[in-house]
């Protein structure tokens, strides 16, 4: 009796035990075999919405069905570009503490321009240019795939693809097995640096060898009957820029003919088989590198590049950009039917967001009686160098000027006795008494003054005190300084700022929601979904509504 009491007691213990070790709930981490980190370069979150009738079952629409959607998804700090962009995004942070200030910068220390992946202590591995010459140095803090290595003490791989070096590089982090990049001009193939390894695995050798990039040197014409592209404007229109020897922007670009003109193969960056390729190598990547093979997990970072060439080139509203959308589509089906064949289908996670978003062509705006405009560089320029004269008795205070900041010169302003803060204010007033320019802040606002909301909060974010300028300027919403034709970003207004955020696959809720999230969030959660650290300079919190187990 005593004895079949225990017995009830003990079977009943190992039941709720056997349960205990079964529910996910009690899991601390998923371990997914591969993890696949998909940026893609320019896009809006409304191209979902948009060209969602236009998308197939197996793409976009199985990512937004069976994942999760944050539909609400935003870069907190400007500039927008695509080098702070892709370090955000695997940093979960802003420029502030991870220091990619922009794509390019004006050096304070030495006095010139710097590019955020560039490094002059490399070689080009696969070159004979010095397209290789590059290493995220620049970079300050760990990014997610650092975290993964280093928790898996070396074993997870991790490797970085994307037609542009930077697109590769800041999101394969430091400790990265390899990063690759395209070589455009007249070679056409895929290339890394010292930084990584001496010489190129040899599938990657084979894959450049197969001369596979020539198949696409062929006519882009839209993929379905253009008649059916009612989501985008008029396919010739004069917002739209011309490749070299075309007489208008319509379809079809005739690629073979227009190649030499156009720098040869780096014209496929500027039409959608820029993206077919990149995948196209991604997955020799996977196969080669046996990415997703074992138990433990790797990292495949991939970023679309081509996306944001056409969106530059022709425009957000264009057929062309819808049609590389369309296309993009199928590339994404291609992916997950090749992950779910050689991974396995639940074996493995992704999360697809954007490195910034884009502005419609301010001329079709203004077109359309929204209030949009270029700003006058060379009028403002002018007056603003009276202004200096007149102020300072020298244009020299000013060193230079990057991303919508202007550097002074500290040492001409303490040797004229003049204090940097009330140079910086006087400026800054200055300023914005020119057309297209709304507001204008100073370097020791962003030093003094906590912001939480708004466009000084997502300054204040890309403020990063060692690198950053003296004076930020924030155009007129719409209001740009680059040319006519074709769409650009960089600026910290919401059509620049507001990006997809898809996640699927292990250990990620089927769901969605409206609740603002930021662009530091992705790398914590995907921390938390693995259970690894998070990256050492994070100021983003993970979004638990979207994982599957906690
Ligand atoms: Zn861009």
């Amino acid at each position: 009796m005593i004895s079949a009491l225990l017995l009830t007691v003990y079977t009943q213990g190992q039941k709720r035990k056997n349960n205990r070790e079964e529910t996910p709930k009690e899991q601390l981490a998923i371990a997914p075999k591969l993890v696949v980190g998909i940026v893609v370069d320019q896009m809006r979150y409304d191209y979902l919405t948009r060209f969602w009738g236009q998308y197939g079952e197996d793409g976009f629409k199985r990512l937004v069905g069976e994942g999760f959607n944050a539909k609400n998804h935003h870069y907190n700090y400007a500039p927008t570009s695509t080098g702070p962009g892709h370090a955000s995004v695997y940093t979960g942070t802003t420029p502030a503490t991870h220091g990619i200030i922009g794509n390019n910068w004006f050096d304070k220390v030495t006095g010139q321009s710097v590019y955020c992946a560039g490094d002059d202590t490399q070689v080009s591995v696969g070159s004979d240019s010095d397209v290789g010459k590059m290493s995220p140095h620049r970079l300050l803090v760990t990014t997610i795939t650092d975290e993964l290595r280093l928790h898996t003490q070396k074993r997870g791989k991790v490797i970085g693809i994307a037609l542009k070096d930077r697109g590769a590089i800041l999101p394969a982090g430091h400790a990265a097995n390899a990063a690759y990049w395209f070589e455009g001009d007249a070679v056409g193939n895929w290339v890394s640096s010292s930084y990584y390894m001496e010489d190129l695995p040899q599938w990657a050798k084979d894959f450049n060898s197969s001369r596979q990039v020539d198949a696409y040197k062929k006519q882009w014409n839209t993929l379905r009957p253009i008649g059916n592209y009612a989501e985008s404007g008029m396919d010739a229109n004069t917002y739209e820029g011309k490749f070299k020897g075309e007489t208008n922007s319509a379809f079809p670009h005739e690629i073979p003919q227009l190649w030499d003109a156009n720098g040869g193969y780096e014209i496929l960056k500027t039409t959608p088989y820029g993206n077919s390729l990149t995948l196209d190598f991604a997955l020799a990547a996977m196969e080669g590198e046996g990415l997703g093979k074992d138990i433990i997990t790797d990292f495949l970072a991939i970023s679309f590049s081509s996306t944001d060439y056409v969106g530059h080139f022709f425009g957000v509203n264009s057929k062309e950009v819808q049609d590389t959308y369309i296309r993009l589509d199928l590339e994404l089906a291609r992916l997950l039917s090749t992950l779910d064949e050689k991974v396995g289908e639940g074996e493995y996670t992704i999360f697809l967001t954007a490195d910034h978003a884009a502005l419609d062509v301010p001329a079709y705006l203004a077109d359309s009686k929204i209030p949009a405009g270029y700003l006058d560089m060379k009028g403002i320029g002018e007056k603003f160098g009276e202004f200096l004269q007149y102020r300072f008795g020298t244009t020299d205070v000013v060193r230079s000027q990057s991303n919508s900041q202007l550097f002074l010169d500290h040492t001409i302003l303490t040797n004229l006795d003049i204090d940097i803060p009330e140079a910086q204010e006087a400026i800054a007033r200055e300023l914005l008494n020119y057309p297209g320019i709304g507001r204008t802040y100073t370097a020791h606002q962003m030093w003094t003054t906590d912001f939480s909301r708004g466009v000084p909060y997502i300054l204040q974010n890309g403020y990063n005190q060692k690198r950053s300028g003296d004076v930020l300027i924030v155009p007129d919403p719409a209001y740009v300084a680059s040319g006519r034709t074709g769409s650009t970003h960089g600026s910290a207004q919401i059509y620049d700022t507001h990006v997809p955020l898809l996640l699927f696959g292990k250990g990620i809720r089927q769901g969605s929601t409206v609740n603002r999230t930021e662009i530091p969030d992705i790398a914590p959660t995907m921390a938390s979904l693995l259970g690894i650290a998070f990256p050492n300079g994070t100021t983003g919190k993970p979004i638990g509504e979207a994982l599957d187990f906690n």
